[in-house]
């Protein structure tokens, strides 16, 4: 007996949708889901394992459902004075968004975004039953003060959420427009930071403006710079209440110890780690000076993304470098595609074969 999705006595909110997710498919260079695609380095891998071994030793018990080391290893990470107190993880940030939606969010309640933007905001607020709310962007994917504080008094969210850098764009957020939209609510404010690292060092991210601000929260993910997508790690600093919110919603232990273990282990090493990242924004950076020479146009980034008008056909484009085995990302803005910094011989690949495709509309010759 075959049952459809529409003969289950589904949600109503839920019939008729479909589930997120980019086509995983296995290509000889895969630039479509903002991976890093640098393995993680040989003797740091050799420690995560040991410290996976370990665990298994205890494996018949229930992890620490307070991952105190993890916390621990996170908050020396983040510097910015923060301590374990202030830190909290989860499987993945998209399990973070998650859960401070459930606190937070939920039925007769409502989360304000500013797409374009990272898909999974709208739909976990579906998930938890929490009303998206989108709001307009300035010019160039920009958003002001001004422009925030306005849909803040026009739709009095409960929840505001932030992308900076933003996905899929690689636009930077200010300072002054987050602490603006804090003074312009008395609910939450969420800055979802998972591309962080791979802003340029000297610019300060939205943990400067965690004192005295105890309805900030910013997440971070070990997915994307710390290239350990499969591990699923997500984690946030906020104030220490922020967490025991957290801690009403969150399953008893949902973080494995296999978890726990590999990410304190690859936190000792977090340097090694981020090793690859200057070379990651080096590749951008010639993404984004070889598709302008091309004739595209890319949007300055922030990011290990580059997101290029100017592209006729993106469907065309997209299936064209897939058929050379390279998959990017066709995410439906018009005349757009986005495309991952890879590896030097990956973003070659890349560049090359964009080459090979011809030229965009100018502006160049
Ligand atoms: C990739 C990404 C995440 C993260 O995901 P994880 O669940 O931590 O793997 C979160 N936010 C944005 C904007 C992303 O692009």
């Amino acid at each position: 007996m075959v049952t459809s999705l529409n003969d289950l006595p589904i949600r109503d909110d839920l019939r008729g949708k479909s589930p997120y997710g980019a086509p995983q498919k296995h290509v000889r260079i895969e630039l479509n889901v903002n991976e890093n695609t640098h393995p993680i380095p040989e003797p740091v891998a050799r420690d995560i394992i040991e410290s996976l071994a370990r665990a298994i030793l205890t494996i018949n018990r229930y992890p620490d459902r307070e991952f105190t080391a993890l916390r621990d290893g996170l908050a020396e990470y983040l510097g910015h004075g923060l301590t374990r107190s202030n830190v909290w993880a989860a499987n993945g940030s998209n399990e973070i968004l998650q859960q401070i939606m459930q606190a937070f969010g939920g039925p007769g309640r409502s989360i304000l975004g500013f797409p374009p933007t990272y898909s999974m905001h709208s739909i976990i607020a579906s998930g938890t039953g929490t009303t998206w709310i989108a709001a307009d962007r300035d010019d160039n994917f920009e958003i002001s003060p001004e422009t925030a504080v306005d849909a803040i008094a026009q739709h009095r969210p409960d929840i505001v959420i932030f992308c900076s850098p933003n996905n899929p764009t690689g636009t930077p957020l200010s300072l002054e427009t987050i602490a603006a939209a804090y003074d312009a609510t008395d609910k939450i404010v969420i800055v979802d930071e998972a591309y962080a690292e791979f802003a340029p060092k000297d610019q300060p991210t939205a943990l400067s403006l965690l004192p005295g601000r105890e309805r900030l929260i910013v997440s971070r993910t070990m997915s994307k710079a710390f290239a350990f997508a499969g591990a699923r790690l997500g984690y946030l600093a906020a104030d220490p209440a922020v967490a025991d919110a957290l801690r009403l919603v969150r399953l008893p232990y949902h973080l494995s110890s296999l978890t726990q273990a590999a990410a304190v282990a690859a936190l000792e090493h977090s340097e090694q780690m981020l090793a690859m990242v200057d070379d990651i924004t080096e590749q951008r950076d010639r993404i984004v000076a070889t598709l302008t020479d091309l004739g595209y146009s890319p949007w300055p980034t922030w990011s290990n993304f580059v997101l290029f008008g100017g592209v006729d056909e993106p469907g065309a484009v997209f299936e064209a470098l897939l058929a050379q085995g390279i998959i990017i990302r066709d995410l439906g803005i018009p005349g757009h595609l986005r495309v991952s910094a890879g590896t030097r011989a990956e973003t070659t690949a890349f560049l090359d074969a964009m080459a090979q495709l011809g030229r965009g509309p100018g502006p160049s010759q």
